[in-house]
């Protein structure tokens, strides 16, 4: 089998998540996504686990240093031949210190994919979310509609609008993601591992090219 190395870049609601998990259980790959990562840390009560935790209980971002020793950790662990990365990195900095621990560990990046999207097309997405405030059940008011408007369909409770996904809060995400993230697309490039995906496109398609290009 061969190799793989890929990261899934992206901004929020790019579909990105859903597409590492269909991809990594169609190919065989391991999908280290570092907010489970760190989630799972902190549930098991690890080393890492425990210094994250300080970090999240006051509010704080965790340092890219320990977010680089959990996936040294992690990669040890599993040794994994191929696998997906999502969700890290955000910044040149990640980029770069992610480059050397991968050279270290003999696994270097293969590709990065690249799920671009036009911004209006996030906000539809995001903002289109209904949340059920009993069961956390989704639904969105184009693609995922509730039977009764509104309703959540297990529970019959009220479906709310999460702050989290009010326009002008993924605004500023995208924002910040554009900023920050966006330096890692012209050094990935660079690079030549730089593969983009057209992300307005539907799961399956998407699917289809993204097999393309890493397999
Ligand atoms: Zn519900």
């Amino acid at each position: 089998m061969i190799n793989s190395a890929t990261i899934f870049l992206g901004p929020p609601g790019s579909g990105k998540g859903t597409q590492a998990k269909v991809i990594s259980s169609k190919i065989g790959a391991k999908h280290y996504s570092t907010g489970d990562m760190l989630r799972d840390a902190v549930k098991n009560n690890t080393d890492l686990g425990k210094k994250a935790k300080e970090f999240m209980s006051k509010g704080e971002l965790v340092p890219d240093s320990l977010i680089l020793s959990l996936i040294n950790e992690v990669f040890l662990r599993d040794n994994p031949n191929r696998f997906i990365l999502d969700g890290f990195p955000r910044t040149v900095n990640q980029a770069l210190e992610l480059d050397k621990l991968l050279q270290k560990i003999g696994r270097p990046l293969t590709t990065v994919l690249y799920f671009d999207i036009p911004d209006e097309e996030v906000v539809r997405r995001i903002t289109g979310r209904r949340t059920c405030t009993k069961c956390g059940s989704n639904f969105h008011i184009e693609f995922n509609k509730s039977k009764n408007d509104g309703i959540c369909d297990k529970c019959n409770v009220k479906l709310i609008l999460r702050d989290d996904d009010k326009e002008a809060t993924i605004r500023n995400r995208l924002k910040v993601y554009k900023d920050s993230t966006s330096p890692l697309i012209n050094l990935y490039k660079e690079k030549g591992i730089l593969r983009k995906i057209d992300a307005s496109a539907s799961i399956d398609l998407i699917s289809e090219s993204i097999i393309k290009f890493i397999s």
